[in-house]
Order: structure tokens, then C-alpha cells, then sequence
């Protein structure tokens, strides 16, 4: 939507990044901008770089060449190609923090409740108040319909049901933007519908939202804009309804129609 916002710099400012591992070159010059209340997708078959984007996106991995900038401001290195680090640790955390990930896998400490799971970031990584950090996370195991599992491990929950909490979670940290690594992959088709709800109203919340998915009706459904990498460069992207109405390119095409 056209407004203030359009002033404000992008959350997340990727321009022409490059990342190999050792030989094998994965992101070739890669491109992706979101701007505060964007939900964008990244759709392209397995191995065409869609988690390296993300782990780099949020400095979970290094990459050799080209600007990541967070609110404007560019991360800064030392060295450069395979030498290269991000230069500022205080940066790292800061970007960590706000660029909140959800992976596939829940990644959920087993040995923690569900409740403990959510606060234990703010509590330790930002040192925020306990009685503050937790009516933040009842609340948002609340939002997420799980209000009512706190006190419970995360082994006693379904896949959808943590996946929820992996979410809520997330969102503890008071993010400026999540990041969602195929957030329903890993989940029988019934309990995807749950996770899928939560996002819609995440999206609905003008939140910045960046997703890794295989689910074609989720991307066409809440993205502002859709990414097809295609073996680590972006082969077509677009407002939602072009691309999936009206793919340009065969490989689109073909992996379209290879997924519906
Ligand atoms: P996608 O998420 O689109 O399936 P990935 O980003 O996971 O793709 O992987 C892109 C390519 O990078 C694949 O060829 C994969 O095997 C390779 N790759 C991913 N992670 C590593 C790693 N840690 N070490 C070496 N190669 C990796
Ligand atoms: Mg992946």
C-alpha cells in the first residue's frame, strides 16, 4: 500500500548475494527486498537455494559477496569472499533478534516446556524481565490456540501444535520481520491447515513476513509478492496472481505444474 511507509527503508534489503559451499556455488546473485507489512514467498524446487537465502538473510551463515542491509543499515564485514565475517557482533544479535526464523523441524527444546520455551530468548538473549517476558508468551501461545498447553513438553504436542509454539516462540522476540523455513513441510496435510491459519493472520496483522514454502495455495493466498529460485538465481518473481495465473518462464511453468 502506498504511504508512509514507502519513506521508511526495507526491513530486509538483499542485493545480488553470493554464497558457495567450498566449490558448489549455491546463491549466484541474488536480489530480495521486503518492506515493512510485505509477506514475500520463495518458491523453487528442492536445492535451488531457498534455506541458504534465508540462513544468510539473517547472518546464520556467511555469505561471500553482495549487501544484506536491516533497516537501512548495511551488515558490515571484514574480509572478503571466503574470508568474509560479519565485522560487528552487537550487529548480529541485533539482526538474529529481529529477523525471527521458524523452521521446519520446530527445533523446540525438549527438555523445556512449552512456556519455557517461548521466554527463555527475551529472558536470556535480551535480558528482559521474567514476569514481563511471560504474559507476553501466554499470551501468545493464546493467540496461537495453545494457551492452554504451557506447562506441557513439547513431545506431548502434535506437529501442528508445535510448530505453534515454534511460532509463538518466534514472535517473543518481537521481531521485526520472521523468517519461515517450509513452516508445514514437515506436518500431515490436516494439522498444515492450523499453521497455515496462523500465518493468515499474521499476514492480515501487516506483519513482514519472509516464506520458504512448497504450499503453492499459502504463497498465493498471503504473499505480496512470489521469488521462483531456480538453482540459485531468480528465474521469474512477481505479484502472486501473475505468477501463478500467468508464469512467463518454462522452468515456472514446469515446476507449477509439477506441484499442484
Ligand atoms: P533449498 O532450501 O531450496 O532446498 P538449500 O538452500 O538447502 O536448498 O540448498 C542449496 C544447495 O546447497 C543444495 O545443493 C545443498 O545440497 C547445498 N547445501 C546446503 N547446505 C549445505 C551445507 N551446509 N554444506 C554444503 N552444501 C550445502
Ligand atoms: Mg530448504
Amino acid at each position: 500500500m502506498a504511504g508512509v511507509t514507502d519513506t521508511l527503508p526495507p526491513v530486509l534489503e538483499i542485493r545480488d548475494l553470493h554464497k558457495s559451499y567450498g566449490a558448489l556455488e549455491v546463491l549466484k546473485g541474488v536480489s530480495v527486498t521486503a518492506r515493512k507489512g510485505d509477506v514475500v514467498s520463495l518458491i523453487g524446487s528442492s536445492g535451488s537455494g531457498k534455506s541458504t537465502l534465508l540462513r544468510c538473510a539473517n547472518l546464520l551463515e556467511d555469505s561471500q559477496q553482495g549487501d544484506i542491509l536491516f533497516e537501512g543499515e548495511p551488515v558490515k564485514w571484514k574480509g572478503k569472499g571466503p574470508n568474509r565475517h560479519p565485522a560487528d557482533r552487537r550487529q548480529v544479535i541485533r539482526m538474529r533478534t529481529n529477523l525471527s526464523m521458524v523452521f521446519q523441524q520446530f527445533n523446540l527444546w525438549a527438555h523445556m516446556s512449552i512456556l519455557q520455551n517461548v521466554m527463555e530468548a527475551p529472558v536470556t538473549v535480551l535480558g528482559e524481565d521474567r514476569e514481563k517476558v511471560e504474559t507476553r508468551a501466554r499470551a501468545l501461545l493464546d493467540k496461537v490456540g495453545i494457551g492452554d498447553k504451557c506447562d506441557v513438553y513439547p513431545a506431548q504436542l502434535s506437529g501442528g501444535q508445535q510448530q505453534r509454539a515454534a511460532i509463538a516462540r518466534a514472535l517473543a522476540m518481537q521481531p521485526r520481520a520472521l523468517l519461515f523455513d517450509e513452516p508445514t513441510s514437515a506436518l500431515d496435510p490436516e494439522l498444515q491447515q492450523e499453521v497455515v491459519r496462523v500465518i493468515k493472520a499474521l499476514a492480515a496483522e501487516d506483519r513482514t513476513m519472509i516464506i520458504v514454502t512448497h504450499d503453492m495455495r499459502l504463497a498465493a493466498d498471503v504473499s505480496d509478492h512470489v521469488v521462483f529460485l531456480h538453482q540459485g538465481l531468480i528465474e521469474e518473481e512477481g505479484p502472486p496472481d501473475r505468477l501463478f495465473g500467468a508464469p512467463r518462464s518454462e522452468r515456472l511453468k514446469q515446476f507449477l505444474s509439477a506441484t499442484v
